[in-house]
């Protein structure tokens, strides 16, 4: 089927005066119209660089995307000049942060800063923009909210915020939406809230989505598919409840045994032993050796690519070969 997004051998490298980070080493994937892909792992592992670099947000230096090819919507968009890459992103590309409050401007008021963007892209006027944003705002689950288009980020809500993030990243009606830790500074009620809210978008509006998430449980209620990745890599791809029911990698069967398996479960938890390498050093062969239960001497030395075992599921673990 035809694929919205299509990444293959992504290499984004920082060079800092201690050495050479590959926060991005050999990356693969795909997502097609309409679905949601979570990339899940924990913190460093590389899921925010992978998204700044599909949106040439890398910046440079002291990164540098060194290798790979990124086509969205048949375009290769690492061939794009800087001004046409303005005019997607934002506007075929979009994208959510965690902290709606360092991403709105304080001194503008929402109605302002949904109009911008609106009529950047849109090319339309004032009266026609702020109708947009009315309406923007309403799909968005926002009371009242000819009223609050004339508020202050400061008047709303940590949710409410968030809430104008997603309207403002929708206003263009976006191909792809990356929503990054969308929900984690916010209280559990609130972030389901949220969550509801961008399941309903999407089946109202189409817009493919990336979730990128350290929480399973985010990746579970929302995504139709999921990438592992540790340490740069992609380690494992498939279905969620595939992968749910049966991980292949030791690396996700970790993360899994380190979330309660029923909600309120008084059952210990596993915490995946050892810690994420350090990313000037990276461990050689596998990355994930240090920490795993089955490690061999061929994974401290060969580099485990990622299998084809059918049904859409990839793993890169000796252990599958
Ligand atoms: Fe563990 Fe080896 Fe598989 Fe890596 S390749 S996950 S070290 S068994
Ligand atoms: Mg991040």
């Amino acid at each position: 089927s035809e694929k919205l997004l299509t990444v293959k051998n992504l290499k984004t490298y920082f060079y800092t005066e201690d050495g050479v980070v590959p926060a991005i080493d050999g990356v693969n994937f795909d997502v097609a119209p309409g679905e949601t892909l979570g990339i899940v792992g924990e913190s460093g592992c590389g899921k925010s660089v992978t998204s700044l670099s599909v949106m040439r947000l890398i910046p440079n230096p002291p990164g540098k995307i060194e290798d790979g090819e990124i086509t969205f919507d048949g375009k290769d968009l690492l061939a794009m000049s800087e001004a046409e890459m303005r005019k997607i992103r934002g506007n075929e590309i979009s994208m959510i942060f965690q902290e709606p409050m360092t991403s709105l401007n304080p001194v503008y008021t929402i109605g302002d800063q949904l109009t911008e963007a609106i009529k950047l892209h849109q090319g339309k006027n004032s009266k026609e923009a702020t109708k947009h944003a009315i309406e923007m705002l309403k799909l968005v689950g926002i009371p009242l909210p000819d009223k609050r288009v004339n508020e202050y980020p400061h008047q709303l809500s940590g949710g409410m915020r968030q809430r104008v993030m997603i309207a403002m990243a929708l206003s263009c009606n976006p191909k792809l939406l990356f929503a990054d830790e969308p929900t984690t500074a916010l209280d559990v009620t609130i972030q389901a809230q949220i969550l509801e809210l961008m399941k309903k978008l999407k089946t109202e509006l189409g817009t493919s989505i990336i979730m990128i998430t350290h929480d399973l449980g985010v990746i579970a209620e929302m995504a139709d598919r999921v990438i592992v990745m540790y340490a740069g890599r992609v380690v494992e791809e498939g279905p969620v409840l595939d992968i749910f029911k049966d991980p292949l990698h030791p690396y996700t069967e970790g993360l899994l045994n380190s979330i309660p398996k029923i909600e309120g479960e008084k059952e210990r938890l596993k915490p995946i032993e050892g810690v994420v390498p350090n990313p000037l050093d990276m461990p050689s062969g596998c990355r994930f050796h240090p920490r795993c239960p089955y490690v061999t001497d061929r994974c401290k030395e060969e580099i485990p690519t990622l299998q084809d075992k059918g049904k859409g599921r990839n793993v890169a673990c000796f252990l599958r070969y």
